[in-house]
């Protein structure tokens, strides 16, 4: 299989072309189809086997897709969040959407706690697509009045094991309710436990699982 075969944007596809991938690991084959049909999605996959970009192209072409009509740079509404348990985490992840989002129009920050606020808080006013964070420092600018997640379309949970393990339960508990009801969600583990498997039934709405 090629990415051609996963019917991605020739804008993602030149993305990709530029950053010398030739094909799609087995989980970017599993998730994007399903991801670009709007679907709910529960990926079982660690680090390492593609998971970021499995979720990155189909989540900027849903974004390309459906981009709202006449709306004015500088009021622009998250539209996707992905959540994530670490700084390195999330700023791998925003490279990931500069790096496959070169070629489209969508901006996006990242946001990360143990550093000035200031730059984050210039980037959201500026106006973001999608917005990469990590749980407190998210609550944090929410609670500032920084960010409005009324418009959110799509939610990325991302490391979700982890995310457990370092005691992130209660913020993801608290920035769920804050999400609007109707929205896609991808939800991704490497391990998949019980505790993990109840989160995600929280999440989730009739998900596709794949597993690598
Ligand atoms: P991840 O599992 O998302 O952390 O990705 C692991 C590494 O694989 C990253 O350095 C990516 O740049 C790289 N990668 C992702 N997809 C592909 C692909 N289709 N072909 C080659 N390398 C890839």
């Amino acid at each position: 299989m090629t990415f051609n075969d996963l019917h991605l944007l020739p804008e993602l596809l030149k993305a990709l072309h530029a950053t010398g991938y030739e094909r799609p690991t087995p989980i970017q084959q599993q998730a994007i189809p399903h991801v670009l049909d709007a679907q709910d999605l529960l990926g079982v996959a660690q680090t390492g086997t593609g998971k970021t970009a499995a979720f990155t192209l189909p989540l900027l072409q849903r974004l390309t897709q459906t981009r709202p009509q006449n709306q004015p740079t500088g009021a622009r509404a998250v539209r996707a969040l992905i959540l994530t348990p670490t700084r390195e985490l999330a700023i791998q992840i925003g490279e990931s959407f500069e790096t496959y989002g070169q070629f489209l129009k969508l901006r996006h920050a990242v946001i990360f706690g143990g550093v000035s606020q200031h730059p984050q808080v210039q980037a959201l006013k500026r106006g973001v697509d999608v917005l990469v964070a990590t749980p407190g420092r998210l609550l944090d600018l929410i609670g500032q009045g920084f960010i409005d997640l009324k418009r959110l379309e799509i939610f990325v949970l991302d490391e979700a094991d982890r995310m457990l393990d370092m005691g992130f339960i209660n913020d993801i508990r608290r920035i769920l309710p804050l999400l609007p009801k109707q929205r896609q969600s991808l939800f991704f583990s490497a391990t998949m436990p019980p505790t993990i498997r109840e989160l995600a039934d929280t999440i989730l709405r009739n998900p596709v699982q794949v597993a690598v």
